[in-house]
């Protein structure tokens, strides 16, 4: 059923936001995109949530969040950092943009504010959170009422991938129409390669073994 209300979602152009758009298209009878400029070193992504939007017929915005970038150094907006290849035992992974959730799911509210929108929509999930604080059950939560009491509002934060892992997450993505789309117009590696990526990075590596078992229950 969908509800006769509007939704906000922040969109990266990766596999999770793509996902979410399309679930939110499912829910909501009005939908907008929110996309995030932050210095990452990958400018196309923009670009790829811009053409995603577009083809899912919702309106598109782009906020300059450089200053995120500037003030922080990691393997995402810094290019003198070297990502990890293998997640460190008790470290946060070199991809961790600090503050990055909580800034984009705080302006993506102002914006939701201001065009009178209450439903917002991330793609953060906690079962393979890849080692992200901002990516918790708890940290969503808290964030949620927060923004409640900050702007007096009744927002709800949305996020249909948390406990969902990889593979059910390409198993949504098939139940919504969208597999293709999702596998073929999505960036979601982390060094810049479309679709199915570089296949050595974390995230393409996480991707990949998603994929590989649910076509292999899919095709059974
Ligand atoms: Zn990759």
């Amino acid at each position: 059923m969908k509800q006769n209300e509007s939704a906000l979602v922040c969109l990266s152009g990766g596999q999770d936001s793509t996902t979410c758009l399309y679930w939110a298209l499912k829910h909501f009878t009005h939908v907008e995109a929110v996309c995030f400029s932050y210095g990452q070193k990958h400018a196309l992504e923009v670009e790829v949530a811009r053409r995603i939007a577009e083809k899912a017929g919702v309106a598109f915005s782009l906020l300059d969040l450089s200053l995120l970038g500037q003030m922080t150094h990691n393997a995402l907006t810094d290019a003198s950092v070297v990502m990890d290849k293998e997640k460190q035992a008790d470290a946060l992974p070199n991809t961790f943009v600090p503050g990055r959730n909580m800034l984009f799911l705080t302006l993506a509210a102002v914006k939701a504010y201001e065009k009178g929108i209450r439903n917002l929509v991330t793609g953060v999930s906690q079962t393979d959170f890849s080692g992200y604080p901002d990516c918790r059950d708890t940290f969503i939560r808290s964030l949620n009422v927060s923004l409640n009491l900050a702007m007096e509002s009744q927002f709800v934060i949305h996020t249909p991938l948390m406990w969902l892992d990889k593979e059910q997450e390409w198993e949504l993505a098939d139940e919504l129409g969208v597999f293709d789309i999702v596998r073929n117009e999505t960036l979601t590696c982390y060094n810049g390669v479309m679709a199915d990526g570089c296949g050595e990075c974390p995230a393409c590596k996480l991707r990949r073994a998603g994929l590989e078992r649910y076509l292999s229950r899919r095709n059974r």
